[in-house]
């Protein structure tokens, strides 16, 4: 099996990544990726990768750390102020991903898009999420899928609560989506994402908070299995309401989509498993 979303960059996996990775393989998950969500993360997805057979990084900026980069626009830590504005800072911090991502073990960029949610948990004080927030995430999320195309990388989408903005950057940027796959990672239960994915090549990411989510059970059905691709988002999203989730636990995600779909678990591991290669070429 392969879990296309899995944070074992974040510090909670620290000392842990060895074993984490040992007990995924000994259930048959041999294949993971790992997102980045900012720099210093990006670069941690890659070394790890580096160590692991079968183990590949994503890199790029996640919306809801675009926040980071908001303070310093706000607070003018970027001076002189640079003539083309906003624009050149965002273009400078997305460049900074492209020396990582010459590495082989890169398959992708993301996780990248827009989020709307407002974190009650969070390290950012003060955090909110106001217009220029979102401004600046657009920035941020088209200069990527520019990046992913340049360098024919797939591309991880996050979307959280914020479809109207997403497909709208997709439909501008359709060009751009045309030379490689996307994924639509952790993909709400919505009509218009799924007939928006079906015409545009996307691939739905399903998570193991299915378990729990009736309104899930009833999208996954709908959803072709050649557009399905299996994920943990661990830590998070736990089949079992536990922290921290593991990739270990995407076979028990599989086994529900099995149920679901009323066909066999080997059919539900073998087709994601080969549309993941697909997505990801590898
Ligand atoms: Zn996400
Ligand atoms: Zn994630």
């Amino acid at each position: 099996m392969f879990d296309t979303h899995c944070h074992l960059n974040f510090q909670i996996f620290n000392e842990r990544v060895d074993e984490v990775i040992k007990t995924a393989k000994a259930v048959g998950v041999d294949k993971i990726i790992i997102p980045g969500t900012d720099l210093p993360t990006s670069k941690k997805a890659v070394r790890i990768a580096e160590k692991y057979e079968g183990v590949y990084a994503a890199v790029g900026i996640h919306p809801h750390h675009v926040f980071e980069v908001y303070l310093k626009v706000r607070h003018h830590v970027f001076r002189p102020p640079h003539p083309k504005g906003t624009q050149a800072i965002v273009s400078k911090q997305v460049s900074s991903l492209s020396s990582i991502l010459k590495n082989p073990k890169v398959v992708a960029i993301g996780e990248v898009g827009i989020d709307r949610h407002y974190y009650q948990r969070t390290k950012h004080e003060n955090y909110q999420v106001n217009q220029e927030l979102i401004d600046l995430q657009k920035q941020f999320f088209i200069e990527q899928i520019k990046l992913a195309n340049r360098y024919r990388k797939a591309l991880i989408i996050h979307n959280r609560e914020a479809k109207k903005d997403v497909l709208k950057i997709l439909t501008t940027n359709y060009q751009l989506l045309t030379t490689h796959f996307s994924v639509f990672h952790c993909c709400g239960p919505d009509e218009e994402l799924l007939d928006f994915a079906k015409k545009n090549n996307i691939f739905i990411g399903v998570d193991g908070d299915i378990t729990y989510r009736k309104d899930k059970q009833k999208f996954i059905k709908k959803v072709p299995l050649e557009m399905l691709v299996l994920e943990t988002d661990s830590p998070y999203l736990s089949p079992f309401k536990k922290f921290p989730n593991e990739p270990k636990n995407i076979k028990v995600t599989a086994e529900l989509v099995a149920k679901l779909k009323n066909i066999s678990l080997k059919e539900v591991a073998e087709k994601t498993t080969e549309n993941a290669r697909k997505l990801f070429f590898i």
